[in-house]
């Protein structure tokens, strides 16, 4: 019998003894051409959650096509992060008589959802870096971010997600992150707070320094100002 999409990724990724939880990124499991194939197979599944919430898809206009919708938005937007490839990272060298030895704030918007209940997180990520010998582009620092944001996360789990796969772009140990987010998990559910600002912070190498920490934290509370 003929494996579906689904079965066919699992398979290569069980055959790899990787996991894929719903923070991991799969991109390498999933060839050219498969993604359209299994937003086919999200829609028949999320058809099937909507006829057992006893939703009368076919006479109610607006339901109509909510499946293919929820299909196409799971794997193109909330969680792109999972399907689709670290973004392309040109690092340059940070070396010679002008090479920047400060500490680099930038400031990226981030749009999540809870691993939990799939309910929106909204905030920022501020990443300070002390460069060793490369620097990356500034936008890329904002594109890595988005891209371990887009999946089902916990903040704390993202935090360290987001500094770890900085080491890794700017070949340095020397990272701080700091996020600040909403969760539509406690203000839509449960306690239904009014507020769910929450705050998380992970510092590697140098960021351990209290110095280091104490810039790191006040250029952050400058972000914050124009937030
Ligand atoms: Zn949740």
């Amino acid at each position: 019998m003929k494996l579906s999409t689904v079965q066919t990724i699992k398979q290569r990724i069980d055959d790899a003894k990787a996991s894929y939880k719903a923070s991991d990124n799969i991109s390498e499991f999933i060839s050219p051409g498969e993604i359209a194939d299994l937003i086919d197979e999200v829609e028949a599944a999320f058809d099937h959650v909507l006829d057992t919430l006893i939703i009368d898809t076919e006479n109610d206009n607006n339901s109509r096509d909510t499946a293919r919708r929820l299909a196409k938005m799971y794997v193109y937007e909330l969680m792109e992060g999972r399907y689709q490839p670290r973004p392309k990272v040109t690092a340059f060298p940070n070396t010679g008589h002008d090479r920047f030895e400060g500490m680099l704030t930038v400031k990226a918007e981030i749009t999540s959802m809870c691993s939990h209940h799939h309910q929106p997180v909204r905030g920022v990520a501020i990443i300070g870096l002390i460069p060793t010998g490369e620097v990356i582009g500034l936008s890329k620092y904002v594109r890595i971010a988005q891209w371990c944001a887009r999946r089902g996360q916990l903040q704390e789990e993202l935090c360290n997600q987001i500094a770890k796969e900085i080491m890794t772009s700017t070949d340095t140990e020397n990272v701080g992150v700091y996020i600040e987010a909403t969760h539509g998990c406690m203000e839509h559910r449960g306690v239904m707070a009014h507020s769910s600002l929450t705050q998380t912070t992970v510092v590697h190498g140098l960021f351990h320094n209290d110095a280091v920490k104490s810039e790191f934290f006040n250029n952050v509370k400058n972000q914050m100002r124009h937030c």
